[in-house]
């Protein structure tokens, strides 16, 4: 789990998109909430949430009956779970139509599992005789919300508890935000360059092959439409870091980065280094040890292109996000 600190917070808060009942709204079918102390209190200081309940969007009172996803998975019927002959599909769309069309400015949207609503994953849909299909499906709401942007980092509440989920999606929400205000909002093929340099070492991190053919791709788009570069350029972006990187492939990036202090800090203080990220590469320590001390050397004794790097500091340190072994 990460846990806060006392480290000060940046100025800016990033608009992340949650389902109501995460932050404590009384909005669930039994007139109750699910509140997360994940994001009331460590992500709060972050985040500037946009909460909604699609639910309560949709005209449906609370408390209420429970409903449930029916019939075909893959254009599932909303229904309550106590009257079959219920169609409450339309209804629902209804609701969120006008809330899916202006999530254009969020950078991130953190979903209440289990919900026919709001879920992510693993959601049941059932047949006519009562018993679900093996094929799960995703919540009505968060289906077009992931179809209208389908770059925008997503998760549910409950797998942030896993770490290395947890970092993950927050480092694809801060490089989301720095790709809208940093590129989107002034774009040009300059900047787009600005961007990619400094995440160069993230994107080997996560994906060599991205790594490669993103440099590639943009050293010879200078003169195509910016446009089409743009969005081919932050889906390969945003698919290549969905996952969470490997021990071995941070280990790679540790030692390319190190390898910027050749000439400036003396062989034996490099090795004690290289000790460090081998420890890391055994597991016993943290992310956070090799890159600290990184860090620092980058700091002194960096170019302007390592110490630009977000790789070393993707998302505030204070979140603690690596600090797990
Ligand atoms: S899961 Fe979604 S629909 Fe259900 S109460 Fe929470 S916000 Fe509302």
């Amino acid at each position: 789990m990460p846990h806060r600190n006392t480290q000060p917070v940046p100025s800016y808060k990033i608009p992340v998109g949650i389902s109501a009942c995460l932050l404590g709204d009384n909005v669930r079918f039994n007139g109750g909430h699910s509140q997360s102390q994940l994001c009331m209190k460590t992500f709060a200081n972050y985040f500037d949430y946009v909460k909604f309940c699609p639910e309560v969007a949709a005209g449906f009172p609370t408390p209420r009956p429970s409903m449930r996803l029916t019939g075909n998975p893959d254009d599932p019927v909303l229904r309550f779970t106590n009257d079959p002959t219920s169609e409450l599909t339309e209804q629902f769309i209804q609701g969120y139509q006008n809330k899916v069309e202006n999530c254009g400015e969020l950078d991130g949207y953190i979903l209440m599992k289990n919900s026919p609503s709001c879920g992510l994953e693993r959601i049941k849909i059932y047949q006519e005789n009562g018993h679900p299909h093996q094929t799960r499906g995703r919540g009505l709401f968060t289906k077009a919300l992931m179809e209208k942007y389908p770059l925008l980092p997503v998760e549910e509440e409950g797998r942030l508890n896993d770490v290395h989920l947890c970092e993950n999606f927050i480092m694809r929400v801060f490089a989301h935000y720095h790709f809208r205000n940093e590129v989107l909002a002034q774009p040009t093929y300059a900047n787009l360059l600005k961007y990619h340099s400094s995440y160069k070492y993230l994107l080997m991190a996560h994906s060599q092959q991205a790594y490669k053919s993103l440099g590639k791709r943009l050293a010879t788009a200078a003169n195509e439409p910016l446009d089409e570069l743009l969005v081919e350029y932050q889906t390969t972006f945003m698919k290549a870091i969905e996952h969470p990187a490997k021990r071995g492939s941070h280990c790679n990036v540790l030692l390319h980065i190190l390898g910027y202090l050749k000439k400036t800090v003396p062989g034996e203080e490099r090795q004690d280094i290289a000790d460090v990220i081998e420890q890391y590469q055994r597991g016993e320590v943290n992310l956070t040890t090799p890159v600290t001390l990184l860090h620092h050397y980058i700091k002194r004794d960096g170019s302007d292109y390592i110490r630009a790097q977000r790789y070393l500091e993707p998302y505030p340190a204070a979140l603690g996000l690596r600090n797990h072994v």
